[in-house]
């Protein structure tokens, strides 16, 4: 095939890097423990709960799944006091953010971002032909402010992450109320909330709020991270009936699998295993923190399960050293933060096994580098 064929938006979009999986880095490097601490994935695993659902209903598969997920939907709906009609379900939210570019953007409208954000909303963009327009970020957070004076007639859509992947920063009600204040109504902004489960912070802004008065916004949700169940791959938009409706219009009849259905419906119910991993990553940052300390090393603190650490050397290198001694990490050169690193807050054993490797992953940088290497 001839690369003339690829449409023009499309040539120059670099796929995603996702995290290295753990059994492509013990076949690659021959090892027999690996861990990954890459991915903001939940270490201590589904709940028991969910994977007993899933059990149960292993031998329905032969048929087609519920494609509105009407009883996950209906769940969700109880659990934030809202309608069926404000929540459509996505084969992990990263869909979801496939369908707002395709329902939402024409060829050549604005799209905000931060910058370093997550990238996925970039890359969805630029498939819709959209124009992003990319804000930096202050002190490692989304500054509103600048991207609110960014916006022109031209903007159709903002992604706000909150909290921001890979910085691990949050913004607060307060900047995200003198934001919204204001805007058109020929815009919508997308507040994605990822890691909503972890956060402890009285200033994190309720954007269900603006949900119910009908504003143009979207809030996204997953059950990959705190619920543990990136591998199933379900998420979840809440926002007006309207705006849900435009988007079913693009959804693919059965987006989100039966499996997956029903394990969250089940990993609703488990509140406490949601709480466990959030003590799990609580303790789990206070060790890494003050482990990371001692190296003498800076780190944005985090309002997630992960953390940014800036190596002041290759990130590159180190994220290879660990890998050789079985710890995946993610380099963050993509993110154009070449001399970072971002891990997930893993278990205890984790963690220790992480900063050990780290330990000689710098050792051995600098042994290379005196010796000219
Ligand atoms: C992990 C992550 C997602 C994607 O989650 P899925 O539901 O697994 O697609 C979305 N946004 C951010 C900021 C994330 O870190």
């Amino acid at each position: 095939m001839s690369e003339e064929l690829i449409r023009e938006c499309i040539k120059d979009l670099i796929p995603y890097e996702p995290g290295k999986p753990i059994e492509e880095v013990k076949r690659e490097l021959g090892l027999e423990e690996v861990i990954k601490l890459a991915s903001n994935e939940n270490s201590l695993g589904p709940s028991p709960k969910a994977i007993e659902a899933i059990r149960e209903n292993a031998p329905f598969v032969n048929l087609y799944p519920d494609g509105g997920g009407f009883y996950l939907r209906k769940k969700l709906a109880q659990k934030y006091g809202l309608k069926i009609e404000n929540i459509l379900l996505g084969n992990g939210s990263d869909e979801i953010i496939r369908m707002i570019v395709e329902t939402f953007l024409n060829p050549g409208e604005e799209v905000i971002v931060g910058e370093p954000a997550f990238i996925i909303y970039q890359l969805a963009s630029k498939v819709m032909e959209g124009k992003c327009i990319k804000v930096p970020l202050k002190d490692f957070t989304h500054d509103l402010k600048a991207m609110k004076e960014r916006v022109s007639e031209k903007t159709k859509l903002v992604f706000i992450s909150n909290p921001n992947n890979p910085t691990g920063t949050m913004v607060t009600k307060e900047e995200v109320d003198e934001f919204m204040e204001g805007l058109p109504s020929s815009l919508i902004v997308v507040f994605d909330e990822a890691y909503y489960e972890y956060i402890d912070d009285p200033k994190y802004p309720d954007t269900l709020k603006f949900v119910r008065e009908g504003k143009n916004v979207i809030i996204l949700r997953t059950f990959s991270k705190a619920y543990g169940l990136a591998g199933l791959r379900i998420g979840y938009a809440l926002s007006t009936p309207s705006i849900i409706t435009g988007l079913n219009r693009v959804r693919q009849p059965f987006n989100t699998n039966a499996l997956a259905q029903k394990a969250a419906i089940a990993a609703l119910d488990d509140q406490e295993h949601v709480q466990k991993s959030r003590e799990m990553v609580k303790k789990g940052k206070d060790y890494l923190y003050a482990e990371l300390k001692k190296l003498g090393l800076r780190f944005i603190p985090s309002v997630t399960n992960f953390i940014l650490i800036d190596m002041k050397m290759d990130g590159k290198k180190i994220f290879q050293k660990l890998l050789k001694r079985g710890v995946i990490v993610r380099p963050m050169g993509g993110y154009n933060l070449p001399t970072y690193i971002r891990v997930t807050v893993g278990k205890r054993e984790e963690n220790e096994k992480f900063i050990q490797a780290l330990k000689e992953a710098i050792e051995e940088v600098r042994n290379e580098s005196s010796s000219g290497n």
